[in-house]
C-alpha cells in the first residue's frame, strides 16, 4: 500500500468498513482448499507452513502454497496488519504478488484488497464518516472523538463522531471520551479481540502473550501498550494498574509485583485472558 490516494479507492469501491474486515476475514480464513497435487506452472518447493512440497516461490525465496499465502494473509488483518508478510522471514510480501501465488477468486481478490485499505487507514489514524463517507483524521489518539470537516461544513454545526462505533457522538462535545451510543461497547470489543499479542518474559524466561491493546478496567477507554513498562495509568480517568494482569496499584505500587521496566525485570503474575466483557 503506497499511498492513500490507493487505499481510498479500493475503500469506496467496496466500502467495506472495519467491522466487514473482521467478519471477512472470519470467512475466508480456510475457505479453499486447493488439491495439493496441482502442478502449478513455477518451480515447487516445500511450504514454510504446512510442509508440503507444491509450495510457490515468494521473492524472498521461501515456498507457501496459494491457500496457506491466503490463510496466512487473511490471519495478519485480523490483527490490523496492512502490509502482509511471509510466513517465515517476514519480509514484506507484495499484495500483487499474493493475488498472483495465492489464486483468490474475483470476491476474495476485492475483499482482501479493501481490507488491507481499511487497515492502512486505521494506521494513519483516518477513520471514514459514515454519514458523508469522507476521511477523517482524528486529531487526538486518546480520545474517539472525529470531527468531520465535510458534515461540520454542510450542517453549519460541528458534526463529531464516535472512532469506535462511528456513531454520531451523542454526549456533550466536552464528554470527550464517552459518545453515548449503546453500541459502542461491541464496537471496543471487537477492537479487544483483533489486536496483536505482544511478548513479556515471565520469571523463568518463558515468553508469555498478552493482547497489545486493553480496555480501562476503570471506565473502558482503549489502552494500546506501545513498549515500556507494565505498569499502565489511563490517560482519561487515572486508574493506574498491571498491563499483564490488569489488577489496578494499591498505594501507588503493582500489588501483583511484575515490573518490565528494566531488561533483566520478569513478571510474576497470570496475563489476563482478552476482555471480552467491558
Ligand atoms: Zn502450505
Ligand atoms: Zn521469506
Ligand atoms: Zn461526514
Ligand atoms: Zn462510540
Ligand atoms: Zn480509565
Ligand atoms: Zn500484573
Amino acid at each position: 500500500m503506497s499511498s492513500l490516494g490507493a487505499s481510498k479507492s479500493a475503500f469506496d469501491n467496496r466500502g467495506i468498513e472495519v467491522s466487514q474486515v473482521r467478519v471477512g476475514a472470519e470467512y475466508f480464513i480456510g475457505k479453499r482448499n486447493y488439491e495439493r497435487t496441482v502442478k502449478f506452472p513455477h518451480p515447487n518447493g516445500e511450504c514454510c507452513v504446512c510442509s508440503d512440497e507444491g509450495g510457490l516461490k515468494l521473492k524472498c525465496g521461501h515456498y507457501m502454497c496459494p491457500d496457506d499465502i491466503l490463510d496466512y494473509a487473511w490471519k495478519q488483518i485480523k490483527t490490523l496488519k496492512h502490509e502482509i508478510s511471509c510466513a517465515s522471514c517476514t519480509k514484506i510480501v507484495d499484495i500483487d504478488d499474493i493475488i498472483i501465488l495465492g489464486l483468490p477468486d474475483d470476491e476474495e481478490k476485492q475483499f482482501l484488497t479493501a481490507a488491507l485499505s481499511v487497515n492502512f487507514c486505521l494506521s494513519q489514524d483516518i477513520q471514514q464518516c459514515i454519514r458523508c463517507k469522507s476521511y477523517c483524521q482524528r486529531k487526538n489518539e486518546d480520545s474517539p472523538q472525529v470531527n468531520c470537516l465535510v458534515c461540520t461544513k454542510n450542517m453549519i454545526k460541528p458534526y463529531l463522531f464516535c472512532w469506535y462505533c462511528l456513531g454520531e457522538w451523542k454526549t456533550a462535545p466536552t464528554e470527550y471520551k464517552k459518545c453515548g451510543n449503546s453500541n459502542c461497547k461491541k464496537a471496543k470489543i471487537m477492537q479487544l479481540e483483533s489486536a496483536p499479542m505482544i511478548d513479556f518474559k515471565d520469571k523463568k524466561g518463558k515468553t508469555v502473550k498478552v493482547p497489545s491493546i486493553r480496555a480501562c478496567p476503570d471506565c473502558t477507554t482503549i489502552i494500546e501498550h506501545n513498549g515500556g513498562c507494565n505498569e499502565m495509568t489511563c490517560n482519561y480517568c487515572k486508574h493506574k494498574f498491571c498491563f499483564i494482569c490488569l489488577i489496578p496499584t494499591k498505594e501507588g505500587s503493582l500489588i501483583c509485583k511484575s515490573t518490565t521496566w528494566n531488561p533483566n525485570a520478569t513478571i510474576t503474575c497470570i496475563p489476563a485472558p482478552i476482555q471480552a466483557n467491558i
